[in-house]
């Protein structure tokens, strides 16, 4: 723990100085992040980090495997989050994001590492769904990292519809006021792919080109003929 407590002391003695009048500023003004991510607790995928986003830029929210349980069969921390970021924080977009060499992806297709972890593998359920899919869709004999790649791709594409589900989401959606995206950070390369929900499938992100959305903001009632939509600000 050394080097943490030396970051501490590090960053009240030659960081935070240079920063206090933004951080006053965020405490008067209030937060008002652009973005909700909801991304993976290893300890090598910092938010932050990838975005080169400072404070009050990001409302982040990490779990094991980058995880959000559909609305109606948990509430608790990640529910908590959704709902305050898009109801009293106001974001428009929420990003899913996974990532290469996921350990939590790996417990998902090993269950039987997983015995004596009874919470990782009951958390992990809301996961089934990214490894039936490449059971079933994907080829057969995929080399393992192949595989593990696919899981940790189609997980975020699961985790995209869980968020749906959430009412917050589902009305922010409905009044064309949120975007979904889901994202997937290569540790070895550097690269982060988004997912287009256009196209289905994930591409690049690349520089100064637009960036892909999983679900774009379009004002969509099931009975227009009921009311005027809430136009999109
Ligand atoms: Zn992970």
């Amino acid at each position: 723990m050394n080097h943490i407590f030396q970051g501490i002391s590090s960053f009240r003695g030659n960081v935070f100085p240079g920063q206090q009048a933004m951080y006053q500023r965020l405490v008067r003004d209030g937060q008002s992040p652009s973005a909700l991510i909801i991304a993976c607790a290893d300890s090598r995928v910092s938010p932050e980090h990838i975005t080169q986003a400072g404070p009050g830029d990001l409302f982040v929210c990490r779990n094991a495997g980058n995880i959000v349980p559909p609305f109606a069969e948990q509430n608790g921390g990640v529910s908590s989050a959704i709902e305050y970021a898009v109801v009293a924080l106001g974001v428009r977009d929420i990003v899913v994001c996974g990532h290469s060499d996921c350990g939590a992806m790996k417990g998902l297709m090993n269950p039987g590492a997983l015995s004596s972890m009874p919470n990782v593998a009951a958390w992990l359920r809301h996961s089934h769904a990214a490894n039936q899919i490449v059971c079933e869709a994907y080829p057969e004999g995929m080399d393992p990292k192949a595989r593990h790649r696919a899981v940790a791709l189609e997980n975020v594409v699961v985790q995209l519809g869980h968020l749906r589900s959430h009412p917050s989401v589902a009305a922010g959606l409905a009044k064309g006021q949120l975007r979904l995206h889901g994202w997937f950070f290569e540790l070895e390369s550097g690269q982060i792919l988004g997912y287009d929900g256009k196209l289905g499938r994930f591409v690049s992100i690349e520089q100064d080109a637009e960036i892909p959305v999983a679900q774009a903001p379009a004002v969509r009632l099931a009975a227009p003929e009921m009311g005027v939509p809430v136009a999109a600000e």
